[in-house]
């Protein structure tokens, strides 16, 4: 709450030489205000300096010894918070009027003094009058950086919209790139200032070129301006004057723009839309700029209208799991060993829409869960169905996401999920992916280790996609590495390739780690696998996913 409307008893500071005045004043006013006297101008700056934020007003004499009232003011309206405080000026002589006007005076009382009610009543109004200002502004301003709030910033923006519909203005998301680390290794003192300079150089860059800004949350700004023709030239004369101002690290600003028309979305959605754009290319450090276009509206709305219907979608069974065999290759013959759960979703409108579009999607809000869980049971269950049919043991791993690993009735879940189908810890194992490790990588280690305490079997999934080190399968606890499709694409045209698979495999083997392969298409790359030592192999070479009625006719072949 605002520190002045917080005081119980509002203070009013009387500034008057003669002694008769000040306890008249503070008679008439100390039922209602603490009064605080002091008998000439200097004493009264030095008490209004020290109790600025809790003074409410001050009632001021002119001709004071010391410092007279007219000098009492020009200090006054010289600092930006004196300023806001009132003043109500005493004087006998009207001439003195317009003078003390010109100085910021708020209101006068003339000696000798009127009634106390009419005094009262000017006293409250005026205090009443100043605190309305203070809270408006106070919700109208950022208090770090003085740009405006987001809600003020939406409001005004709505409200001019309505009053100059013709307009269009583009919206710019701005965004400085690691903001947190900056916090965390300078000190929040120094983000603050970071802050602060990239809100000024906003505000220079408005001035000259019109329009306005907020600053939304955190290191988020957003401007509202007309279409400028060379958003690269602006976002780079931006960093220039950054660069120029904190020059002890390199701060760097990226910058999305969004020019949907307002008829097509109110100021809300185009921030989103600008802010979508910018994170287009967060870590990308080649570009400062992204444009949101219309294939990332259409992503956009293809994003919103996917959350939507996923709990729909899985009472009505779009969710489909499809199989991808894995083939021992270490015989003369590959032998189909165990297979992938994957998931497709048979949406009745967009047709199969690849986890790929909507498993990053749902991972960032939680909403995997629901997904996975429907997996995870489908794909038990169709293991329990092959075991009857077929009467053979045939392993299915299936996908947990870094975000189930935070739910804490994974366990029970999965632990339940076994029983129900009656299937035993060597028929259905859990993959992991390798990224799920980077980050918080103490507590996802000890997630895992739980599970395989329980007697789950751990495959590392896409082990070799970017975030690996070798040194961290030390303390990972795994039982099978996925090497990813990317270390497997090239072994058969570029030795280098090779030379890494193969590197690979030896320190998985000298780990006591199987190594499952994946994504191998062609022969050759099977056979310069086969000959480095892998085990298993899974990829288009053998067979794509397959819905189950499919795989089982790999089953069946198998067997004949
Ligand atoms: P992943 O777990 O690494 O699965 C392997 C992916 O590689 C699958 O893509 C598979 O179709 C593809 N693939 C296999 N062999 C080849 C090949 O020879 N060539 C090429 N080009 N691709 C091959 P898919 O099914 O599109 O799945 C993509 C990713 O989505 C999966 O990668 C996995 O991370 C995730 N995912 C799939 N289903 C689920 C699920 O039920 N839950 C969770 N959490 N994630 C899933
Ligand atoms: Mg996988
Ligand atoms: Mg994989």
């Amino acid at each position: 709450m605002n520190e002045f409307m917080d005081t119980r008893r509002r203070q009013v500071l009387v500034v008057d030489d003669e002694e008769v005045n000040r306890q008249m004043l503070s008679f008439i006013l100390a039922e209602q205000y603490e009064v605080l006297s002091a008998a000439n101008g200097v004493e009264g700056m030095a008490i209004l300096k020290e109790k600025k934020n809790t003074i409410a007003l001050v009632m001021l004499d002119l001709l004071m010894p010391e410092m007279d009232g007219y000098e009492f003011l020009r200090i006054r309206h010289e600092d930006e918070d004196l300023r806001m405080i009132p003043v109500i000026v005493l004087t006998s002589e009207e001439r003195s009027e317009l003078r003390t006007l010109k100085l910021g005076a708020s209101d006068f009382l003339k000696k000798p003094y009127d009634m106390p009610e009419i005094i009262h009543a000017r006293v409250d109004r005026l205090v009443e009058l100043t605190e309305n200002r203070r809270v408006i502004q106070s919700t109208e301003r950022d208090r770090l950086t003085g740009l405006y709030t987001k809600q003020y910033f939406f409001e005004y923006i709505t409200m001019r919209e309505t009053y100059f519909p013709s307009h269009q203005m583009d919206v710019v998301a701005l965004n400085i790139e690691k903001f947190h680390l900056v916090n965390e290794v300078f000190g929040r003192e120094f983000g603050d200032r970071v802050l602060k300079t990239v809100a000024g150089i906003i505000s220079d860059y408005l001035d000259d070129n019109g329009g306005f800004a907020c600053r939304s949350n955190a290191d988020w700004f957003y401007l509202y301006m007309e279409c400028c023709a060379d958003y690269q030239k602006m976002i780079d004369s931006l960093q220039m004057a950054l660069d120029r101002s904190i020059s002890e690290v390199h701060v760097r600003l990226r910058m999305g723009v969004n020019g949907v028309r307002k008829d097509q979305a109110e100021i809300e959605r185009r921030c989103d839309w600008a802010k979508t754009a910018c994170d287009t290319i967060k870590d990308d450090y080649t570009k400062n700029l992204s444009v949101y276009d219309t294939a990332m509206h259409e992503h956009s709305l293809l994003s919103i209208r996917l959350i939507n219907e996923v709990d729909a979608a899985i009472l009505d069974g779009q969710f489909a799991v499809y199989y991808q065999p894995k083939y021992d290759i270490t015989g003369n013959k590959p032998k189909l060993k165990s297979a992938e759960a994957l998931v497709r979703w048979q949406h009745p409108e967009l047709g199969l829409v690849s986890p790929g579009t909507f498993i990053p999607l749902f991972e960032k809000n939680g909403l995997i869960q629901r997904v996975d869980y429907h997996v995870w049971r489908t794909a038990a269950s169709q293991v329990s169905a092959w075991k009857k049919k077929y009467d053979i043991s045939l392993p299915v791993s299936v996908n947990i996401s870094r975000i189930d690993l935070y739910d804490p009735a994974l366990e029970e879940k999965l632990t339940g999920i076994l029983e129900e189908f009656g299937l035993s810890h060597e028929e259905y194992y859990l993959e992991v992916t390798e990224s799920a490790y980077v980050g918080d990588q103490k507590f996802i280690a000890e997630a895992v280790k739980r599970l395989r305490r329980l007697g789950f079997k751990i495959e590392m999934d896409d082990f070799g996609s970017g975030y690996s080190s070798l040194n961290s399968l030390s303390v990972l606890p795994v039982d099978v590495l996925k090497m990813d499709m990317k270390l497997v694409q090239n072994i058969h045209t570029d030795y280098n390739s090779l030379h890494i698979a193969e590197a690979v495999l030896d320190i998985a083997h000298f780990m006591d780690l199987k190594v499952v392969a994946e994504g191998a298409e062609e022969e050759r790359q099977v056979e310069l696998l086969k000959n480095a030592g892998c085990d298993i192999v899974q990829g288009w070479y053998f067979s794509k996913p397959l819905p189950p009625e499919e795989f089982e006719k790999l089953i069946e072949a198998e067997r004949a």
